[in-house]
């Protein structure tokens, strides 16, 4: 029998991932890296519309990136412009018709949309155009847009934008393609990063700056929220079409999602991680014999952990890289084979050992659980967990794949009771206070919803 192995992870999903480039001989296969690179952002389905100036055309597929594309595809997708998308469903079924970007004709041309983040208004939004006419070909809150940028009566297709962008309320990281032009918009808030580069005489756009080293693109800088980045023969002209709104970055974006050689919000992702760890430390101290991370998302804020503390550090636990999204289980299969199959636990490192393990989040906490059985199972004679940020207690409506409220361990049980249900010697999350602190941050900054309830939308 085949099985899905998501279900043992337990981890909170990433969104989407979008990158553009502008005026480049080899802009498909370029995207095609781009998009290679913010892989973890979505693995789900991927595409790639390109234009020649004349015509805009694309491919995608699901699956992953390098298994939707080849070479001959990559050639056929012929233009100097181009946009991708890697997607992770958080509305719409995962099912081809609702991978991006989304490439539709209308009155005034061709026009491609790659969208990551998430409306909260499209179920008004998209009743009120079915109920004047609308057809939609998908169930994503993207296509929205797309029919009100359609519908808009604006001249040029930049404040036809404006106009249908406008009318959505949440969270956005776009990407636009005509025959002649790419835009980039950032929602007010600022929810999802998104980052301008410059490559050979173009222009490249992308939710994190990992991409631009693959490409050996500049990075220049954020694009800003509330920014509207219109690249076309004219050059780059900035504009900021919406009223100003507090800042609402994603702090999870730093603390987990984001690949920890990217540039987010202006900051080095893997120092924002360490310095998660060292506050742990500070705030949560244990008497122990070693740090070891859970493998790969901890590893930073554990170095963190471990410097501070002066503990040493060891990779006690070793993650399979080669784990698919499905595998064949033998007859009867058990959460533990799951599990065992990503991590496991070196006993020559744990055996006898006291051992903090440092985490990016508790979601369930189920599969933390049987993590933390393996580690007694190999030896370790006590096991402390410390959490580099607040217990997450509600779901996110800006993008993420959060399960339900009631299903957040952290939203039902205190400390106590999640660290006897995980069978721990400790537990310890990092306050509120000292990761914005250690992110040298202010709360007005940042979206800490899923932490403390508190929406900015
Ligand atoms: S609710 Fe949490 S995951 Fe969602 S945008 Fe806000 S900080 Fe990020």
């Amino acid at each position: 029998m085949r099985a899905s192995t998501a279900m043992w992870f337990d981890k909170l999903k990433e969104n989407c991932g979008v990158f553009g480039i502008y005026n480049h001989p080899h802009a498909s296969q370029i995207t095609y890296l781009g998009l290679y690179a913010l892989q973890h952002r979505g693995q789900e389905s991927g595409g790639i519309v390109v234009s020649d100036g004349k015509k805009v055309r694309g491919y995608k597929n699901m699956g992953l990136v390098a298994d939707i594309f080849n070479p001959q595809i990559l050639k056929e997708l012929k233009g100097h412009h181009a946009i991708g998308h890697i997607r992770y469903s958080t509305t719409g079924a995962s099912e081809l018709k609702n991978a991006q970007p989304f490439l539709v004709d209308y009155a005034q041309g061709s026009i491609a949309i790659a969208h990551n983040g998430n409306l909260v208004n499209t179920v008004e939004l998209r009743k009120k155009l079915e109920e004047t006419g609308s057809i939609f070909q998908s169930t994503m809150d993207s296509e929205v847009i797309i029919h009100l940028i359609a519908r808009s009566e604006k001249k040029t297709i930049e404040d036809r934008i404006i106009d249908a962008l406008r009318q959505v309320r949440g969270s956005f990281s776009l990407l636009f393609l005509t025959k002649d032009k790419l835009i980039g918009i950032r929602d007010p808030f600022g929810f999802r990063p998104l980052c301008l580069g410059k490559i050979e005489g173009g222009y490249v756009l992308s939710s994190e700056t990992c991409a631009f080293d693959l490409i050996q693109a500049h990075y220049l800088r954020e694009i800003q929220p509330g920014e509207m980045v219109v690249i076309d023969k004219g050059g780059l002209r900035s504009i900021y079409p919406f009223p100003k709104k507090r800042h609402a970055f994603c702090i999870f974006e730093l603390i987990y999602f984001a690949r920890p050689d990217s540039y987010v919000f202006g900051k080095s992702v893997y120092l924002a991680r360490k310095s998660l760890g060292r506050q742990l430390a500070k705030e949560k101290p244990v008497e122990a014999d070693l740090v070891v991370p859970m493998p790969d998302s901890g590893n930073c804020a554990s170095l963190g952990y471990a410097q501070e503390s002066r503990i040493p550090f060891e990779l006690g636990i070793v993650r399979n890289h080669y784990v698919g999204r499905t595998f064949i289980q033998p007859s009867q299969s058990s959460r533990d084979l799951g599990v065992k199959i990503k991590l496991n636990p070196v006993r020559e490192i744990l055996n006898n050992k006291r051992v903090v393990i440092v985490e990016d989040s508790i979601v369930r906490g189920t599969t933390s659980r049987i993590r933390i059985k393996n580690l007694r199972e190999v030896g370790a004679k006590e096991v402390h967990m410390r959490v580099s940020c607040p217990p997450h207690r509600y779901p996110c409506v800006y993008g993420i794949d959060f399960p339900t409220k009631e299903e957040l361990i952290a939203s039902s049980h205190t400390e106590k009771e999640i660290c006897q249900f995980m069978g721990l010697d400790s537990l310890g999350y990092l306050s509120l206070e000292g990761m914005l602190k250690a992110l040298s941050s202010k709360a007005d900054e940042y979206c800490l919803a899923c932490f403390n309830g508190e929406y900015p939308i």
